[in-house]
C-alpha cells in the first residue's frame, strides 16, 4: 500500500514525500479512506503509531474546498494537554506546507487577545484544550456551529484528567451532522459510553500498540528504600553508572515529586529539565525543546505531562516511582527501544511496590529481572555541586558529575550502616548533610 492509493490530494502527497514517508502506517492505511469518505472513525491507537497524520492528512485534503468565516472554525481538534495541541499544530505546518490554511491554537497560558485576533480572521483548523476552548465560547468570541469535522484525540487521557464533562459539552455545541474522529489508546467504560453517545455508525480501526518496545528493551528492577532521599541516591548512582546513556526520561507518579527530583538533580550537577502540570506554558515548551534538541540529557516528567508527546527515541527510561497503573509502565518504557534499537528501562522498586510490580509483570506477560548489584547507599547524599536553592547558576545543565568523585570501590564509607552514618552526619529534611555553620553551637547571650 502506498500513500497515493489512499485518495489524498496532490498537495498532501507532495508534503508526505517531503516528510520522507514512503509507506502509510497501519492506522493511516485503515483510517484515511474512511475519513475522506466522511465516515465517523473510532481509532484505538496510541502515540507512535502515526495517528496524528491519520487525521491531519485527510483533513488537509478536505479543507482544500471551502473557506473559513470569522469566529466560525471549520474543523476542531481537542487535545488534553497544551504540548499535544502544539504538536498537532506543528503537524499542520509540516503536512500543510503546500496549503494556505489558517490554523489557530487555543491553549491556556497564552494571551487571550492574540488568540481572539486569529479567530476574527477566520480559522480553518482550530486546535484547543477543552478549558480554553470553553472560555472563549463563554465570552461569546467563538461560534461552533460551523464545525464540519471534530477530532477528539487521546480521549482516555482526557478521562484521567477529568475533562469528560467538558468533552460532552463540546460535542453538544458542534452541529449534530458533523463528522467525528475519536482516538483513544484504551476503552474504559466511560470512554465507551461517550463513543456510543457521540459517534454515528463509526468505522472502528484498532492498531496494536508498538509492541516491539517490550521485546527490544532491557528491563530491570532495582531495590531501593521507600524514602525520597533513598530513592534519589539510588537514581543518581544508576545514572552515573549507566552504560551508553545518551538521553533519558525519568518518570514520577506525582507532579510535586517531579519538581523536587528536578531540583535535587540540578543541585547534584546533572543536565536535566522538568515537565509537569504546574509549569507555565513557555517554560514547558522551552524544557521540551531543550531535551528534544539534545541540549540536556535528562527529562523528569509525570505521566500526564509526557503522555502522547512525540519525543525522539531515548536510550534510557527510569521509573523513579513504580506506576500505579500497569498500562502507564508500557507507555513509559515505550519511549525507549524504538525501531528495533535497544533501550534500557530501569524501575526503582521499594518493598511497598510489590503489588504494582506484579500487576505490570502480568500485563506484559513476563517477569522483570532484578538488577544484581545496585550497590547504592544513602551515605552519598552530599551534592556534587552545591548551589543556592532558588537561583540555579548559569550553566547548571552540565553532564552528570563524573562517577570518579566517589570511586565505586570506596567501601569503608559505603559499608557503614545507614543509622550510624546518619548519626555522624546530621542531615536536612531532604537527607542532605547540613552545612557546618548550621552545626556550630550558637552562643546565647544571658
Ligand atoms: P504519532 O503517532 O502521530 O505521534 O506519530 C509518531 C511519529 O511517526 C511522528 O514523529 C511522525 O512524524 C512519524 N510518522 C507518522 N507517519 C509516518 C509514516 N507513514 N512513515 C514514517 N513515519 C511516520
Amino acid at each position: 500500500m502506498t500513500f497515493a492509493n489512499l485518495g489524498l490530494s496532490d498537495k498532501v502527497l507532495a508534503a508526505v514525500t517531503a516528510a520522507g514517508y514512503t509507506q502509510p502506517t497501519p492506522i493511516q492505511e485503515q483510517a484515511i479512506p474512511h475519513v475522506l469518505a466522511r465516515r465517523d472513525v473510532l481509532g484505538i491507537a496510541q502515540t507512535g503509531t502515526g495517528k496524528t497524520a491519520a487525521f491531519v492528512l485527510p483533513m488537509l485534503t478536505k479543507l482544500e474546498q471551502g473557506r473559513a468565516r470569522a469566529r466560525m472554525p471549520r474543523t476542531l481538534i481537542i487535545e488534553p494537554t497544551r504540548e499535544l495541541a502544539a504538536q498537532v499544530e506543528e503537524s499542520f505546518g509540516k503536512y500543510g506546507v503546500n496549503h494556505k490554511l489558517n490554523v489557530a491554537l487555543l491553549i491556556g497560558g497564552v494571551s487571550f487577545d492574540d488568540q481572539d485576533t486569529k479567530l476574527v480572521r477566520g480559522v480553518d483548523v482550530l486546535i484547543a484544550t477543552p478549558g480554553r476552548l470553553l472560555d472563549h465560547f463563554e465570552r461569546g468570541r467563538l461560534l461552533l456551529t460551523g464545525v464540519e469535522l471534530l477530532v477528539i484525540d487521546e480521549a482516555d487521557r482526557m478521562l484521567d484528567m477529568g475533562f469528560i464533562p467538558d468533552i460532552e459539552r463540546i460535542c453538544k455545541l458542534v452541529p449534530f451532522t458533523r463528522q467525528t474522529l475519536f482516538f483513544t489508546a484504551t476503552m474504559p467504560p466511560e470512554i465507551r459510553r461517550i463513543t456510543e453517545q457521540f459517534l454515528h455508525n463509526p468505522i472502528k480501526v484498532e492498531v496494536a500498540r508498538p509492541a516491539s518496545t517490550v521485546a527490544t528493551t532491557t528491563q530491570q528492577l532495582v531495590k531501593t528504600g521507600r524514602e525520597g532521599h533513598e530513592k534519589r541516591a539510588t537514581l543518581r548512582e544508576l545514572i552515573r553508572s549507566a552504560e551508553g546513556l545518551k538521553n533519558g526520561i525519568i518518570f514520577c507518579n506525582r507532579k510535586s515529586e517531579v519538581a523536587s527530583l528536578h531540583r535535587s538533580l540540578l543541585r547534584h550537577g546533572f543536565s536535566v529539565v522538568a515537565l509537569h502540570g504546574d509549569m507555565d506554558q513557555p517554560a514547558r515548551m522551552a524544557a521540551l525543546d531543550r531535551f528534544r534538541r539534545g541540549e540536556v540529557t535528562l527529562l523528569v516528567a509525570s505521566d500526564v505531562a509526557a503522555r502522547g508527546l512525540d519525543i525522539p527515541d531515548v536510550s534510557h527510561v527510569y521509573n523513579f516511582d513504580v506506576p500505579h497503573h500497569a498500562d502507564d509502565y508500557v507507555h513509559r518504557i515505550g519511549r525507549t527501544g524504538r525501531a528495533g534499537r535497544s533501550g534500557v528501562a530501569i524501575t526503582l522498586a521499594a518493598p511497598a511496590d510489590t503489588k504494582s510490580v506484579a500487576a505490570i509483570e502480568k500485563l506484559i506477560g513476563q517477569s522483570i529481572p532484578w538488577m544484581a548489584t545496585p550497590a547504592v547507599t544513602v551515605v552519598d547524599e552530599k551534592p556534587a555541586v552545591e548551589r543556592p536553592r532558588h537561583r540555579p547558576a548559569r550553566g547548571h545543565d552540565r553532564r552528570p558529575a563524573p562517577q570518579a568523585k566517589r570511586p565505586a570501590s570506596a567501601p569503608p564509607q559505603a559499608a557503614k550502616p545507614k543509622a550510624a552514618a546518619r548519626a555522624e552526619s546530621p542531615r536536612d529534611s531532604e537527607g542532605f548533610p547540613l552545612p557546618a555553620f548550621l552545626l556550630r553551637p550558637v552562643p546565647v547571650k544571658a
